[in-house]
């Protein structure tokens, strides 16, 4: 059989909790990691009938500043809706949602464009243990956005690199840790291929990606029995899979619903949301100086090669931590260049130290690198003595020779005597020998 080549069409789904002080509805605390179970919950976020939700104004702030940040548009009129569907993780039988009138839209990330930023809530979390299924209601509610990208990536290392891009910006806003281990961040990739240059009338969504490496082992597996499938004339199922990590292999969950299937409604709970410009400005002051920025500008201020500078920034306390040693350097003559070097590769466990005993320490080692005065001079004088006629053309005024003769204790202490310092000490011993 001929393998023939497709392009790949991959668009990302992304869930990310955001880091507010309540839930999205109501008030019990959103930080729901490694509590004791069922302990942060009340009426509405258990679903119980006639519990009102009010929305959370935080987290509707933080989608909007996510959304600025990616490039989006903010309409201001938009919405929550009911995405209806039964799930033992969601006892109303629906979830609060955005369908039509999402709170931002038509952004950009790089080379990916963004169709989406949405905010919802987050489902209880179920714990299978053997013959039971456990649900644990703290996460029931807390703030979930979810960012949506045009089918516009065209790699399994694209989609590595560029998740990895937009999960360093959502971390610098401060919105959500993004944390795939704690689960923070979920990912869900929707995949076709096709012989043409156009987006193929069917998709493959793959659910249950929590780690960057499953996501492009999934899509590498994807892409295989895909065009394996189209190879053979055949058209791949609309349907949902999951990633099965014990096995490598994406396997067949359910076919693939329509949105009117989810039946959404506006949410008749809630008021809808109006923005006025002036207050869209508001939240857009708020933004930070976003990674990349801070790249360009880094280059520019601290001629800091690229590589160098993408490490340091990779984490922002980091990136931080380097700034303020490099203000504090600077004052000392230490090139922040050099403390650029030193911090990526790691010479000096420089996480312990606050950047002030940072720079305290790399003084005092520069100081104490170079020669004590005393010993200094002693090479000095030795090698006057052995170049009597380097002596005898300083006293025909060749002044060129202190150069020579300091670039003989150079060599002689290997570079540890002060340039300066031993430059005059030689200039006093040649006129002490002069007169
Ligand atoms: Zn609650
Ligand atoms: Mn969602």
């Amino acid at each position: 059989m001929k393998i023939k080549s497709y392009q790949l069409w991959l668009g990302m789904e992304i869930h990310l909790e955001l880091k507010t002080v309540s839930k999205m509805f109501c008030a019990c605390p959103a930080d729901h990691f490694g509590k004791k179970p069922n302990t942060q919950v009340c009426p509405t976020c258990l679903g119980l009938p006639g519990a009102l939700p009010v929305a959370n104004r935080q987290a509707i702030e933080a989608t909007v500043l996510a959304g600025l940040a990616l490039g989006c548009q903010v309409p201001l009129f938009s919405k929550f809706d009911r995405k209806n569907y039964f799930y033992p993780d969601l006892p109303k039988g629906y979830q609060i949602s955005q369908y039509d009138l999402p709170l931002a839209i038509k952004g950009r990330l790089n080379q990916v464009g963004i169709r989406r930023v949405h905010l919802e809530e987050d489902t209880a979390k179920m714990i299978h243990d053997r013959s039971v299924s456990l649900l644990d209601f703290n996460r029931s509610g807390v703030p979930l956005m979810e960012v949506v990208t045009e089918p516009e990536i065209h790699s399994s290392t694209q989609a590595k690199e560029w998740l990895q891009e937009l999960q360093q910006l959502l971390r610098y806003l401060g919105v959500t840790d993004a944390d795939m281990e704690k689960g923070s961040m979920r990912l869900e990739a929707n995949i076709s291929l096709s012989s043409t240059d156009h987006l193929p009338d069917y998709k493959v969504e793959i659910k249950n990606l929590n780690s960057f490496r499953f996501v492009q082992k999934a899509i590498d597996y994807e892409q295989q029995r895909q065009t394996e499938l189209l190879s053979q004339g055949k058209k791949p199922l609309q349907e949902t899979r999951g990633w099965d990590e014990k096995k490598q292999i994406s396997v067949s969950q359910r076919s693939k619903e329509e949105a009117q299937d989810y039946r959404y409604f506006p949410e008749p709970d809630l008021p809808p949301i109006r923005w006025t410009k002036m207050e869209i400005e508001q939240i857009k002051v708020q933004l930070p100086e976003l990674p990349a920025a801070k790249k360009r500008r880094w280059i520019k201020q601290y001629s800091l090669p690229e590589s160098t500078a993408t490490v340091l920034l990779r984490f922002l306390p980091q990136a931080e931590y380097f700034e303020k040693a490099a203000f504090l350097g600077k004052k000392q003559g230490l090139e922040a260049k050099d403390l650029a070097n030193l911090m990526v590769n790691r010479r000096l466990d420089w996480q312990k130290l606050t950047p002030a005993q940072l720079i305290g320490r790399l003084v005092k080692e520069k100081s104490q690198a170079q020669l004590p005065l005393k010993q200094g001079e002693e090479i000095v004088v030795r090698v006057i003595e052995a170049n009597p006629r380097a002596v005898a053309d300083y006293r025909q005024g060749k002044a060129a020779v202190i150069e020579f003769l300091l670039g003989q204790v150079m060599a002689q202490t290997r570079g540890k005597a002060d340039p300066n310092l031993t430059r005059k000490q030689i200039q006093k011993k040649l006129k002490e020998k002069d007169g």
